[in-house]
């Protein structure tokens, strides 16, 4: 029966394994695109992802293969994406799968997020085929890989395809592979209709679609389904395959992947994790959903000069549909008038999300600086928690604060332990113990404060790395710290939307930092602008933008109109991501600007 010859699997890697080349191939190996319409990867098809390199959004295509048994399977492959800050859209697409091929490459070997993919992959029980890649480099150790593999993750690579993804070495391997080892799909389709919602987004043209994996019974055209979380009833329209690209068919069945679009008006009603059943013959209990996900950074977005803030709301209403761990809520800055509070999982999600806005909504926003949660106990007895700086009460009102922790691993050739050490301590660490993983590499584990983490530790721990070491983290928990508001003010005005919390300790540095960042990304004006930065009442930094002398039109002497009209224009582009602030022009992004500073 057909069902037999169905695979449902995700690729999962740590980032530049060659999770996104090996996809393409095996795409392109099983007939479906010729290699003139490969040039660029398939399955990264957002721009964003292209330039960065990197998979945000997950992608589902389907490949027929003819086995070496003689038969024909049917494959479908949904990629993942290899950010630590994108691992619950990885469990998401792991949920809908049997088996998970583990790219790793030949010259990396293990990596954190190898590791991080392979636990959740084992959350879901997954299969889980380990893949050497990259075989052609010269400084591929292939065996030695495949030993870490076995001894780091315990997984038996006697029979592991040893590849390379880039030149087209050997795939054919890893598609018998998938064929022998990855569990067919189980189910009935007579069975009440249970099909889990992996993924829904808007598509100009069909209006709001569900990816799913139908896990039991079936779903066509005409089917009137409910959805199990919300009880709300709609009448399928069409559903089909991603081939890729989508194509319709009559009919999905349990085990298969596909997609769904019924009269769904609204995308809050195709929610991620969602299990779709039909009205009149109801499953008992929903699929269990995913990974609950929880925003850790918290910013405020805000509409630029003369943006309509109905369409910030729209564009956020619209991201959020297929993005569970985007989340926000209507907030007011005195600087920036109103916007909302955002909540990210860290700061690439953020910034992401940010570009975004820019490219696909075309709007202009300001940005304002990142925090963590925090949680506060008031002297009379109040607990809470405190997403937005300026919400921090008075200090002589605060009895305690708590901070969150993260579990670290970082791991690292030998050969950099000194600096990770010496970045970590920087950043309030508390260093818990250290592991030899070969001869060479060791995972050292560390608490950090997210706060600490939020601040480009990332790409700090590359540069100090040659970009060698990889990370990754997890909640721990909170921990009482003594916590500082660190207020900017411009012109002698408070701009709320800079305030930050900070560690007592930091917060000198902190202010003098972002004083002198603002001093260089802020334009002179007609008069002098002191910029300064204060805990309560008192200043504990200060610098001073000079008044600029010349009116950029005196060059002119009058005469050279079209002269002057260019400078006008000028000026008036430079404008444009300006945000008034008092009677100062901020650039828009100096909110987040400051905050980078190693
Ligand atoms: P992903 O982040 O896991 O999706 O990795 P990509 O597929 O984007 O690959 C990362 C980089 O490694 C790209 O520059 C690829 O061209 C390169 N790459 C992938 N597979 C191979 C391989 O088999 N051999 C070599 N030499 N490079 C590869
Ligand atoms: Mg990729």
């Amino acid at each position: 029966e057909r069902r037999s010859r169905v695979r449902n699997f995700s690729i999962i890697a740590h980032i530049d394994h060659g999770k996104s080349t090996l996809a393409d191939r095996l795409i392109q190996s099983t007939g479906l695109i010729t290699e003139r319409e490969m040039q660029e990867q398939v399955l990264d098809n957002m721009d964003l992802e292209r330039e960065r390199g990197i998979t945000i959004k997950l992608q589902t295509t389907r490949l027929i293969y003819k086995a070496k048994d003689g038969k024909e399977y049917i494959l479908n492959l949904i990629d993942t994406p290899g950010h630590v800050d994108f691992n619950y859209e990885v469990s998401r697409s792991l949920a809908a799968c049997e088996g998970a091929i583990l790219v790793v490459d030949a010259a990396q070997g293990v990596e954190a997020q190898t590791l991080a993919n392979v636990y959740l992959a084992l959350e879901q029980n997954l299969e889980i085929l380990p893949v050497i890649n990259k075989i052609d480099l010269p400084s591929a150790r292939p065996e030695e890989v495949k030993k870490e593999v076995e001894d780091v993750i315990g997984l038996d690579c006697s029979d592991a395809p040893m590849i390379s993804a880039k030149e087209g070495l050997n795939i054919e391997d890893v598609l018998e592979d998938i064929v022998k080892n990855v569990p067919a799909p189980k189910g009935d389709n007579s069975d009440p209709l249970r099909a889990l919602v992996f993924d829904s987004y808007y598509d100009t043209y069909k209006g709001v679609i569900a990816d799913v994996r139908v896990m039991d019974g079936h779903i066509r055209k005409g089917t009137e389904i409910e959805m199990m979380a919300t009880g709300k009833k709609f009448e399928v329209t069409e559903v089909g395959i991603f081939s890729p690209g989508m194509v319709p068919i009559d009919q999905l069945n349990a085990g298969d992947v596909g997609y769904v679009s019924a009269s769904i008006k609204n995308v809050k009603d195709a929610r991620v994790g969602d299990t779709i059943t039909e009205a009149k013959n109801k499953a008992d209990e929903a699929l269990p959903g995913y990974k609950k996900v929880t925003p850790m950074v918290y910013c405020g977005i805000y509409p630029a000069e003369g943006e309509d803030y109905n369409n910030v709301r729209d564009a956020l209403e619209k991201l959020q549909v297929n993005d569970a761990a985007l989340a926000f809520e209507a907030e007011t800055s005195v600087a920036l008038g109103f916007g909302f509070r955002c909540g990210f999982l860290g700061l690439l999600h953020l910034e992401i999300i940010q570009e975004r806005l820019e490219r696909e909504f075309d709007l202009n926003i300001v940005t304002t600086a990142p925090s963590v949660i925090y949680k506060v106990a008031k002297t009379n007895g109040e607990f809470f928690e405190i997403q937005n700086p300026t919400n921090m009460p008075d200090p002589q009102e605060i009895e305690y604060m708590e901070e969150p922790i993260v579990e670290a691993s970082i791991m690292t050739p030998t050969d950099y332990v000194g600096p990770v050490m010496e970045l970590c301590q920087g950043r309030r660490a508390e260093f818990k113990n250290m592991e030899y993983l070969e001869e060479t590499r060791v995972v050292m584990h560390y608490d950090i404060p997210l706060n600490e983490v939020i601040y480009d530790f990332f790409d700090a721990l590359k540069s100090k790395t040659k970009g060698y070491a990889s990370f990754d983290y997890e909640l721990k928990g909170y921990k009482r710290s003594e916590l500082v508001k660190l207020d900017i003010l411009i012109n002698k005005e408070l701009v709320d939307a800079f305030s930050i919390i900070a560690h007592e300790d930091k917060a000198y540095e902190r202010g003098r930092m972002i004083t002198e960042k603002l001093k260089d990304v802020i334009p002179r004006h007609m008069f002098a602008v002191p910029i300064q930065a204060s805990i309560g009442n008192k200043v504990i930094a200060r610098e001073t933008i000079r008044a600029l002398r010349k009116d950029v039109l005196s060059k002119c002497y009058g005469g050279d109109i079209s002269r002057k009209k260019k400078l006008l224009e000028k000026q008036k582009e430079g404008k444009k991501r300006m945000r008034q602030v008092g009677s100062v022009e901020v650039p828009q992004d100096a909110f987040l600007a400051v905050l980078k500073f190693e």
